[in-house]
């Protein structure tokens, strides 16, 4: 929680520091590394995934058909 002050500059630097102990708070995609900072993640096979790395997991059944269909 940021508590603010009549000092402006100590306020927002207090403000940035809060900021960065929520973002280590959060948990890392084990994918990307970043910290997941939407509401939900994936978890596959015990790895935490972010819904961006998630996403680049997904292909169109096509690209995987054999050529001889
Ligand atoms: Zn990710």
């Amino acid at each position: 929680m940021t508590i603010w002050t009549d000092d402006p500059v100590r306020d927002a630097e207090r403000y940035f520091a809060d900021q960065e102990e929520e973002l280590e708070a959060l948990p890392e995609c084990d994918m990307c590394g970043h910290p997941i900072q939407s509401v939900y993640l994936y978890e596959v096979f015990g790895q935490c995934i972010c819904e961006d790395c998630m996403n680049g997991c997904r292909w169109d059944v096509t690209e995987y058909m054999e050529d001889s269909l």
